[in-house]
């Protein structure tokens, strides 16, 4: 028999090893001038029976992937036997995590979203964790009652793409919140009982606005107070509006040493009980050392993003010289 479930493009980098299930396809918003995810797809809410065929279809894949294990004398590696038939979400105990995607399940109507996450936790029992990304827009639009109701189905962890909290940035982005929006669903989503990560975009102000990026991103993150923050650093991608306003010379975008300088600034500034996650991120590529528990590993992440500056003002030296 074909087993067949669909997954979500994108997911977190601390998602790799989660159960993907595709509860939307597409994005509703779809107009955040950088983003390219979902850039021509048709946003679709998917029907519940349909997600649950799916998931249905992932917990056939667990069972026979058990059976093959235990016949075949490795019974007690079954992540192991797992990996190497290209299925990375299955412990040795089990299914441990899932991911919905695509860009915001909470657009779902609650009952509906509900639905789906109960039985996705009775599905596979042994889950520990079951995350989404949402927009802020739609956090703030929710009742409270029905974020609680969400959250005690089960869905445990929200991601948010806040990317500045400089108004100005954020309508130039086309990101379609204000600051006070983002503050506003970030302390919503906190009192609902989610964990919330919020991921910030260190380059977003261009070489233009890094100031205002960083003081406003600062300040909404401090009115939150969230328990991730992440950084995904801009890379401009060819075919978004944003590439073309680069092209005409309308974004300038920002240096290492001042994607650095900005990290620094915003570290500094950061009045949070907050784990900061930098390294999981291919864009981040010009800080090493960069996670850590603030307030309490500040002072070694402004080392380690010290060392990061000197190694890159010497190395632009050294190319100046030949
Ligand atoms: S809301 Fe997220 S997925 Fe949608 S366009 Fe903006 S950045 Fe992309």
């Amino acid at each position: 028999m074909l087993i067949r479930y669909e997954v979500p493009p994108i997911r977190p980098p601390t998602e790799t090893y989660s159960m993907l299930i595709r509860a939307t396809r597409g994005c509703p918003w779809n107009r955040c001038v950088f983003c390219n995810a979902y850039k021509g797809r048709k946003f679709e809410l998917r029907p519940v029976e349909e997600i649950k065929e799916d998931i249905l279809s992932m917990k056939r894949i667990e069972d026979e992937i058990r059976e093959y294990a235990q016949k075949t004398g490795y019974g007690d590696m079954l992540r192991e036997v797992a990996m190497v038939n290209g299925i990375p979400w299955i412990e040795d105990d089990g299914v441990k995590t899932a991911f919905l995607g695509d860009s915001n399940s909470l657009i779902m109507r609650t009952p509906e979203l509900v639905e789906v996450v109960e039985f996705l936790r009775q599905t596979f029992p042994a889950l520990e964790r079951v995350t989404s990304y949402a927009r802020a827009k739609t956090v703030r639009h929710k009742k409270m009652e029905e974020l609680e109701e969400i959250r005690r189905a089960g869905l445990a962890r929200l991601h948010v793409g806040l990317e500045t909290g400089d108004d100005e940035i954020l309508k130039y982005m086309n990101k379609g919140a204000t600051a006070e929006e983002m503050i506003e669903a970030g302390r919503k989503a906190i009192e609902a009982g989610f964990e919330l990560s919020e991921y910030v975009m260190p380059g977003l102000g261009g070489a233009d606005r890094w100031e205002q990026h960083v003081e406003g991103t600062a300040r909404v993150l401090n009115a939150i107070n969230p328990h991730f923050i992440r950084l995904r650093s801009l890379w401009v991608i060819k075919g978004t509006p944003l590439y073309e306003k680069k092209e005409q010379g309308e974004f300038q975008v920002q240096s290492v040493e001042g994607l650095l300088m900005e990290t620094r600034r915003l570290v500094e500034e950061l009045d949070v009980a907050s784990q900061l996650v930098v390294d999981d991120f291919s864009t981040n590529y010009y800080i090493s050392g960069g996670d850590g528990k603030l307030p309490e590993d500040k002072g070694n992440i402004l080392d380690n993003i010290d060392a990061s500056l000197e190694y890159f003002r010497s190395r632009a030296e050294v190319e100046s010289q030949r």
